[in-house]
């Protein structure tokens, strides 16, 4: 395949500028879109921004009344909460892609209809296929319940419990999926502030392996089909931190090769 060059004269990867093209076709395609109510509301449709090979995609609920006047995402009070919070995770902006669950303003900050989001949901399922996230961030209730079902990863029946569901790791239908509360939450109760900040944290933990998978023997099973992929997404290349055999590596402390990375141990796995 022959390489491009850009007016810079950069080179530029082929298979990144079909990505490009794919990106910009999908965003001229979403904006005329009339398929639902907002549409006659609205100033902008948001498309996604950022880094387009982004490993992260979060996922907000739809752009703010500052979002839809400056066809920016998270400029306004809960941009200024998201700041904070990835400043405290140790996180940067222009580590991930964000893009919104529906892509117009919601008039008065009311909640979503049903039909509103299952309008726009297509529109997030196509940008999911060309970004191809490793992990995908839903932020609060709506893109939550959205993003769990569609993965097939046991939606709560009742909106409350999705609560419990944030910042739990969950990998479904082969796809890792971190819930995290909305910024907007703590506009309205920063009593929560220090809690959501730990679960924050937990983002950039993501964005590295765990330094022991090059010689770790959980490896060595994934790759001889020993294994299941999960336990390797959800620790070694998920929240490493939980792992008890990493744990247990810090401290020095000996453990058989058969035990799991929850600390159960797997007989199937001796003398492989
Ligand atoms: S099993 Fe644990 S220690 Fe081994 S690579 Fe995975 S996370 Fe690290």
């Amino acid at each position: 395949m022959q390489s491009s060059k850009s007016q810079e004269g950069k080179l530029l990867n082929p298979l990144k500028t079909k990505k490009q093209k794919a990106l910009e076709d999908f965003n001229n395609r979403i904006r005329d879109c009339d398929r639902c109510r907002l549409s006659l509301t609205r100033k902008h449709i948001l498309a996604g921004e950022g880094d387009m090979d982004a490993r992260i995609m979060l996922i907000a609920l739809s752009p703010g009344e500052n979002e839809d006047a400056e066809d920016r995402m998270f400029i306004g009070p809960s941009g200024q909460v998201l700041d904070k919070l990835f400043h405290e995770a140790g996180m940067e902006r222009e580590w991930i892609y964000m893009t919104n669950l529906i892509k117009c303003t919601l008039p008065k900050c009311r909640r979503p209809k049903m039909d509103e989001i299952e309008s726009c949901s297509k529109f997030l399922e196509d940008e999911i296929s060309i970004i191809q996230p490793e992990i995908i961030v839903p932020l609060g209730y709506y893109a939550t319940r959205t993003i769990l079902t569609k993965y097939h990863a046991d939606p709560p029946a009742a909106r409350k419990d999705f609560k419990k569901k944030y910042g739990i790791l969950i990998f479904s239908d082969d796809q890792k999926i971190l819930p995290l509360p909305h910024p907007a939450t703590l506009l309205y109760d920063p009593s929560f502030e220090h809690e959501t900040i730990e679960k924050y944290k937990k983002l950039p933990i993501l964005m590295q392996a765990c330094k022991w998978y090059s010689m770790c023997p959980m490896k060595r099973f994934y790759e001889a089909g020993r294994l299941e992929r999960k336990w390797i997404e959800l620790y070694c290349k998920g929240i490493w931190q939980n792992c008890v055999r990493y744990e247990m590596e810090e401290l020095d402390h000996y453990h058989f090769d058969w035990m799991l990375p929850d600390g159960s141990p797997d007989e199937n796995l001796k003398g492989y």
